[in-house]
């Protein structure tokens, strides 16, 4: 994978011509943290977790990204994702650098209280790693705001009495209780929704009138879903790692949305017919959106899809051969980098309004989201033709080309 995310990188490295030196230091993390930690069971057996936080790069400010409980996580996947991090906060103009991290472990096999013990002891590891000045982790896949408070109250207990309100800013998507944004658990989704709408603006397409099918209904997938429904979208299709929901005249999404709450998956959804996972790629939409893991959109399922737009919700979800299909077929491509960018953007008004001790109403932030996603994927399209590249392409390009004017004007220590 991250070979993968390499390759996206040099791509767009080679059509700005980005100055090699800047080149060498992007393709290689800066800091690659792997800690081994003990967390006690309820049944009192003792078990060993391996858990990583990769810093890949803070030129523009401190390291930011998401952490990951799967247990498919390694090393490989954690530095792409933390890759990614850097070009994504670059594109969206963040002052945040890229970063990400992840245990390897199933959350759905363990009890709310090991996890409270798992996030603790790994918090208290990670020590100096992170910091509201230094890196600030985020809920990913697996994760959730509730872990979120138990890592800002770990970090609190431990970093003695002094500056209480802006400890809390050590990391992003807690509770609004315990200091979280308004607006930042929905924040990647309405993203996505933004981009979806941007590209019927540039195609010519009414957003209401579009048939759409999601992969993936975790906090990503599900509230793209409610919102796209509430647009009068049509999603005819919805899957995750239980069920693959189908129906042709468009789903009930609040009653799914509030099923999926309540028993936090799909499955046993009585308002919709039950199909094979893989006729999801079957099914023709106009939009399909990746909400779920990496290396979804292979070459094969690529040949089987018909849409005319992905945007990319997960992160790496098409392979690249899936997307040499793809784009064979003139199917548009919104990266993940812009595509799922709204989460981390509000995480950073989240900062802000931890680092002021003001909290915003929830139309300022989401005013504020369409703002900034509005102009990156204005960026995007205008370097995409005058590059005359994909969007993927022409979103690096933007972001790379940020991070080149700043090396420029700061140079390379010493
Ligand atoms: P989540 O854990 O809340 O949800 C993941 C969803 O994917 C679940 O519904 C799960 O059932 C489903 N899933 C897993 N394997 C599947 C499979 N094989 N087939 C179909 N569905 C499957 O995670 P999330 O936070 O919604 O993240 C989803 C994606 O979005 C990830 O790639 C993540 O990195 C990316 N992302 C998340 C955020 C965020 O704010 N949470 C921000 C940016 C990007």
């Amino acid at each position: 994978m991250h070979e993968a995310a390499n390759r996206q990188f040099q791509r767009a490295a080679d059509l700005i011509d980005l100055n090699p030196d800047y080149r060498k230091i992007l393709s290689e993390p800066e800091n690659e943290v792997v800690i081994n930690f003990p967390v006690r069971l309820d049944s009192g057996e003792m078990r060993m977790f391996k858990g990583y936080r990769i810093q890949h790069n803070n030129l523009l400010g401190p390291f930011k990204g998401g952490l990951r409980f799967h247990p498919d996580v390694d090393l490989d996947e954690v530095k792409a994702l933390a890759a990614w991090m850097t070009f994504k906060c670059s594109l969206v103009g963040l002052p945040y650098g890229g970063a990400k991290g992840g245990v390897t472990i199933n959350p759905r096999e363990y009890s709310d209280g090991e996890l409270q013990r798992l996030v603790r002891r790994f918090t208290h590891q990670l020590g100096d790693t992170i910091g509201p000045e230094i890196d600030i982790p985020a809920p990913d896949v697996g994760t959730n705001a509730k872990m979120m408070d138990w890592i800002m109250d770990t970090y609190a207990n431990v970093s003695g009495p002094g500056g209480r309100q802006q400890l809390k800013g050590v990391v992003t998507g807690k509770s609004v209780e315990v200091g979280g944004s308004l607006g930042r658990e929905a924040a990647t989704g309405q993203g996505v929704l933004y981009a979806l709408r941007h590209w019927c603006g540039e195609t010519g397409q009414r957003l209401s009138e579009l048939r759409v099918s999601i992969q993936g209904f975790g906090n990503v997938g599900s509230h793209f879903a409610r919102l796209a429904a509430l647009e009068g979208c049509r999603v005819v299709a919805v899957a995750d790692h239980t069920a693959t929901l189908h129906d042709d005249e468009g789903l009930d999404i609040p009653a799914l949305f509030a099923y999926a709450r309540e028993n936090r998956m799909i499955k046993g959804f009585d308002g919709a017919d039950e199909i094979d996972t893989e006729k999801l790629f079957d099914i023709a939409v106009d939009a399909f959106i990746p909400a779920a893991l990496e290396n979804q959109v292979t070459e094969e399922r690529a040949e089987r899809m018909s849409c005319r737009v992905i945007v990319e919700a997960a992160n790496g979800p098409t392979t690249s051969a899936g997307e040499d299909v793809l784009l064979g077929k003139g199917v548009d491509i919104i990266p993940d980098v812009l595509a799922n960018a709204g989460g981390v953007v509000v995480s950073y008004f989240e900062w802000l309004q931890n680092q002021s001790g003001r909290a915003w109403r929830v139309d300022d932030v989401d005013t504020r989201l369409r703002e900034i996603i509005w102009d990156a994927n204005d960026k995007v399209v205008a370097m995409k033709e005058e590059l005359n590249c994909s969007h993927r392409d022409a979103a690096y390009a933007v972001s790379l080309s940020r991070l080149a004017d700043v090396y420029d004007r700061r140079g390379i220590f010493p």
